[in-house]
């Protein structure tokens, strides 16, 4: 299988995508652009979902299994504070590399496996191709390549979040989970007449800095962080608050549960006679075509083994592309949470760019490695179905 790659009009489709801004929710002038592109690449189909995804396939001249690449369309927006060097949704092209939002995170990768599914021979071809430019991931990690999924059930997904273009086995998923004690109101004149609820958090969390974390050796320590705590009433006016609700951060390890996170806070020594619920959060977000997303934000780890025979045919079809690939494993969260972790469909990672390049000041995506992820991703394709 060979792959005749226009590397220029590549180039130019990213820089293209880069120039449109596309906030999580607010995808729309982004996915027309890609429906547009897949189009004029001779996609077999193309279409938009309910939540705004834009999914397209190429169909091979043989039948085979379907191989799904997945690349979220939402990008995080420009924090205020130190200026950038590079106008952010300018795509500059400065020395070897495309500056501006999205480059790294992921419009590069995207563009990069549009053009790969585009541009194999089909006639070799055993199976199908899909391609899903996702919404919202940003936010809520998996929910629409659920969608996408149901409707065209992959035997193999590459997630093209940034490896540095080494292959990704697994990743640390993500919990949020939301804290509750609740005491008894009283006049602030007397407090021994209530029961306050924030004293009895300061004890939960006091607790909760106990807990030994569990260690994976490839993919290093979970963690517990404490991102938000507030009283209630708040504003408290001489009162003293009978609710306290605090939110952690937890980086999940392969194997852990929800149960196994909540129980570990709830059955700490230090908790016990306070009334505390642990639970996990729930998102909700509105995706550009009106259509609401709601989850519970538990995005479960995975890891498959250095063995394993679709990681093992992924990795040889990127030496044989000339990409020197070794494997790895996500730090954050991906739309493998739900790919991998929930769905069971065998997953991994592979993306220009590292993962120190997302969500930063003066974005960058060096051109070489958005061509090398281009063959990159057509070395699979030839490894997995031709
Ligand atoms: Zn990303």
């Amino acid at each position: 299988m060979t792959l005749d790659l226009p590397s220029s009009r590549l180039i130019e489709f990213t820089r293209d995508l880069i120039r449109i801004p596309s906030l999580s929710g607010q995808e729309e002038a982004v996915a027309h652009r890609i429906k547009a592109e897949m189009r004029a690449l001779h996609f077999d189909r193309v279409w938009v979902d309910a939540y705004g995804s834009v999914v397209g396939i190429v169909d091979g001249a043989q039948p085979g299994k379907t191989l799904l690449f997945d690349a979220h369309t939402d990008t995080v927006g420009i924090s205020p504070g130190v200026p950038w060097q590079h106008e952010p949704f300018g795509a500059t092209i400065d020395g070897d590399a495309i500056y501006g939002r999205g480059g790294a995170d992921m419009k590069g990768a995207l563009a990069a496996m549009l053009y790969a599914a585009a541009h194999v021979d089909r006639a070799s071809l055993h199976g199908r191709i899909v391609v899903s430019a996702s919404t919202l991931e940003e936010v809520l990690e998996g929910v629409a390549l659920k969608a996408v999924m149901d409707v065209t059930p992959p035997d193999f997904v590459v997630i093209g979040e940034s490896t540095d273009l080494n292959l990704s086995r697994g990743g640390r998923g993500r919990a949020e989970v939301h804290l509750k004690t609740t005491g008894r109101p009283s006049h602030s004149s007397a407090p021994h007449l209530g029961r306050n609820a924030v004293l009895d958090m300061m004890k939960v969390i006091a607790a909760v800095e106990q807990i030994e974390l569990p260690e994976d050796p490839f993919m290093g320590p979970a963690i517990l962080a404490l991102t938000d705590i507030i009283s209630d009433p708040y504003p408290g006016h001489s009162v003293i608050p009978s609710i306290c609700r605090a939110t952690y951060d937890r980086r999940l390890l392969p194997g852990e549960s929800a149960a196994d996170v909540l129980g570990a806070i709830t059955r700490q020594p230090g908790v016990q006679g306070i009334i505390l619920h642990a639970t996990i959060g729930v998102g909700e977000y509105k995706a550009y075509t009106g259509a609401s997303l709601v989850c519970e934000k538990f995005f479960p780890a995975w890891l498959y083994p250095e063995t394993d025979a679709y990681v093992a045919a992924a990795l040889a079809g990127l030496h044989a592309a000339g990409i020197p690939a070794q494997t790895s494993a996500y730090r954050f969260c991906t739309n493998a949470a739900y790919s991998a972790g929930l769905a069971h469909v065998p997953t991994v990672g592979f993306g220009p760019a590292t993962e120190a390049d997302a969500h930063v000041i003066d974005e960058r995506l060096r051109s070489d490695d958005l061509l090398a992820a281009a063959r990159g991703y057509a070395g699979i394709i030839a490894a997995v179905l031709a």
